[in-house]
């Protein structure tokens, strides 16, 4: 018998240098009015990747950009990598945290690595996307759809910023001095980012694995009734369309609630018409939005919703004309690297949970095409696309250490027969 293996201590993330970067990234795209305002292709943008860039350099990592302006850092391209990362650029008057931490965090994990000595069989990627908000062509996380090939030749000539200049027209105007590349090709994606939410701070946890990126669905419901004087119409002879909508609205209320936290439902917007105080409401509209990470509970609740609208313009008098005109399906992440995840926060003592991701990422473009994870940290009070957007730096550093943990996991375990093969 041979002496038993010598077992390495884990690579660990560096929690101040960590926080010193986010700091030193927040400065960059700082806007008078508040907060970051930091839009992809803009100087403010192009001085953030030259800085993520050096870091890249410190970590052992190629830095480049991509034809879509995604900022990528690759130790080797001899095979397709495993990649973390998230965006560099906010919303107006966004906070420090939002897409920074995936890509700050991201980067710290290369350079543990490197420091450990630790040779990953598999490349590793970097991955800053340029445009995940939408601020400059409408079109959220244009930039990670362009590297997984999203959009068809057609449809990225249509898409067109305020000035009429497509992507590639802007990618190619763009004075940002790094080496251009091709896409990474990426094997896996895992995606650390802030909660955006309030359960995680409000329960006193650590973290969150999701389990998908919630869908949505949205349908407008339209009671017609009948307009008529406010004086002279009996209560009892009257088809008051706003009475049928101002009841949907507690029943998407009372739909949601009965999930017990699987949906939201949201009535953001009703309409009557013809919208005078002495007239009946002839017509109302309602437009209803649904969100939940399991499809097929989605669609129970679409269905909940055409019938209760069905039965109250019955009981009202109304007719109802219900128009599901928008759905976004749900996407499921990767079940194994999300076990991966867990039990990786759960070996370093962590509290987490499973949860839906409320919000579209990124994550949410790579999950149909490779094994991805998305990781949530607390955010304090909730709070995020706001100035006030923080995260306890010992929470930052806990989410950066799973993230490590589960690349060198992912490492270990993709392409092997098992979870992830
Ligand atoms: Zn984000």
């Amino acid at each position: 018998m041979g002496a038993p293996p010598v077992k390495t201590a884990e690579p660990r993330v560096d929690a101040a240098r960590l926080e010193r970067r986010l700091g030193e990234l927040a400065k960059i795209g700082r806007d008078a009015r508040g907060g970051l305002s930091r839009f992809a292709f803009t100087p403010a943008h192009a001085e953030a990747c030259l800085l993520v860039a050096d870091w890249m350099r410190a970590a052992g990592l190629r830095p480049f950009l991509d034809p879509a302006g995604n900022l990528t850092g690759l130790d080797r391209d001899d095979a397709p990598a495993i990649a973390a990362g998230s965006h560099l650029d906010t919303v107006p008057m966004g906070g420090r945290l939002d897409g920074a931490l995936g890509v700050v965090a991201a980067v710290e994990c290369a350079q543990a690595i490197r420091e450990h000595g630790v040779r990953l069989r598999h490349p590793l990627a970097v991955l800053a996307f340029a445009d995940e908000e939408g601020n400059t062509f409408g079109v959220g996380c244009l930039t990670s759809r362009a590297l997984v090939g999203d959009l068809s030749p057609n449809r990225m000539a249509a898409i067109r910023d305020a000035e009429g200049r497509s992507l590639a027209d802007r990618v190619a105007a763009w004075a940002c001095p790094l080496p251009r590349g091709e896409p990474a090709r990426v094997a896996a994606f895992v995606e650390l980012h802030i909660e955006q939410g309030p359960r995680l701070d409000a329960e006193g946890l650590d973290l969150a694995a999701a389990t998908a990126i919630a869908g949505i669905s949205r349908t407008t419901v339209t009671f017609i009734g009948a307009a008529n004087h406010a004086g002279t119409t009996p209560m009892a002879m009257r088809r008051d369309a706003l009475w049928g909508a101002s009841a949907l609205v507690l029943e998407v209320r009372r739909l949601a609630l009965a999930t017990a936290g699987e949906a939201v439902g949201t009535v953001g917007r009703v309409e009557a018409e013809p919208g005078s105080t002495n007239v009946v409401p002839g017509k109302a509209l309602v437009r209803v939005e649904l969100r939940s990470g399991r499809e097929t509970l989605l669609e129970t609740l679409r269905a909940g919703v055409e019938a209760a609208a069905r039965r109250l313009a019955a009981d009202y008098g109304l007719e109802a004309i219900v128009d599901p005109w928008d759905h976004a399906p749900a996407v499921p992440l990767h079940p194994g690297l999300h076990a991966i995840a867990l039990e990786a926060a759960a070996s370093r003592g962590l509290r987490a949970i499973s949860m839906p991701s409320w919000a579209g990422h990124d994550a949410k473009v790579l999950a149909p095409h490779v094994p991805t994870a998305l990781l949530f940290v607390p955010s304090v009070g909730g709070i995020s696309h706001a100035p006030d957007e923080h995260t306890a730096p010992s929470h930052l550093a806990a989410g950066a250490q799973v993230l490590l943990d589960v690349l060198c996991r992912l490492d270990d375990n993709l392409n092997a027969p098992g979870r992830l093969g």
